[in-house]
């Protein structure tokens, strides 16, 4: 608990067992919220070698998973299958082959204490697929990648994110139904339980025109305020495997650590906020998680 919540906590004690008559003559005291104030990181659409592990020569950067480890962050990454292949190391056009696989890769990151979960094994947009393959493809291509990843890491991925979070309530109560929990957008879910879209994507390298001003970290700080006027101080991080992604970590981390923040796993982090079940319906009725309401 922060030290200014202790002191709030003891002062409103203090007052309780001082004067019998406070609670009934003044209107209750606004308690802040005083749960653990918890981001689970999340990057999407690698493992690229040459950002989990940056890269040496002329311009050496600093890889995401040192990154992390050095502000003792435990973060979770949203894979794509195919780079789970033997041999693959990622795409030539965009990306630097820094002579290790994506699934070396992958496996440091997972003996580094990060997650693995499933970004589907194609990375197609879900819906445009179905029409054309059907939907049992559409289950099939979640499942594909989830069996690649259990090949390299020995664990189950238990989280789907579809790409652009596109996906059929056909296809997600399928996937439900076979244990996955499919995150999204929707204000179908409580906000704690919905992906906070941080727009890194708009800040790779030749895309900065468009970068969140005045600067990605401080757009990302802002949403996080915004929330948190909302009531709510729980955060699911939506961020892709990028340079200049791992570039305002740094900062980024410390801001929130600042503000009261501590990082989790997306495991620990439903653990936590999440544990109803996985239906949309049931988490929209139970309108606050169960850790929000005090009673976990
Ligand atoms: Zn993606």
């Amino acid at each position: 608990m922060p030290r200014a919540h202790i002191f709030l906590a003891a002062v409103i004690l203090l007052r309780a067992s001082t004067s019998c008559t406070y609670s009934e003559t003044r209107a209750p005291l606004a308690i802040p919220f005083s749960g653990d104030k918890l981001i689970a990181l999340t990057f999407d659409d690698g493992p690229r070698p040459y950002v989990l592990l940056g890269t040496k020569g002329d311009h050496p950067t600093t890889g995401l998973l040192d990154t992390l480890d050095n502000n003792g962050v435990k973060g979770t990454f949203f894979v794509v299958g195919w780079r789970l292949t033997p041999g693959t190391w990622g795409e030539k056009r965009h990306e630097q082959n820094i002579g290790v696989t994506c699934i070396d890769a992958a496996q440091q990151a997972v003996k580094r204490g990060h997650e693995l979960e499933d970004h589907t094994f194609t990375h197609i947009e879900l819906r445009g697929a179905e029409k054309t393959k059907g939907e049992q493809w559409v289950v099939g291509d979640v499942e594909r990648a989830a069996q690649a990843i259990k090949a390299v890491t020995g664990i189950q991925p238990r989280y789907v994110r579809p790409p652009d979070w596109s996906i059929s309530d056909d296809a997600r109560l399928d996937l439900e139904r076979r244990g996955y929990r499919v995150l999204t957008i929707s204000a179908a879910n409580p906000i704690a339980l919905r992906d906070v879209n941080s727009l890194d994507y708009l800040c790779a390298r030749g895309n900065s025109t468009q970068c969140p001003k005045p600067s990605l970290a401080g757009a990302v700080l802002k949403q996080v305020q915004q929330r948190e006027a909302k009531g709510i101080y729980t955060h699911i991080m939506v961020f892709h495997e990028l340079s200049t992604t791992t570039a305002i970590m740094p900062e980024l981390i410390a801001s929130l650590k600042a503000r009261g923040y501590r990082f989790v796993t997306l495991t620990e982090y439903m653990r936590l906020v999440g544990s109803k079940p996985a239906r949309t319906g049931e988490i929209a009725r139970s309108r606050v998680p169960a850790a929000l309401k005090g009673s976990q």
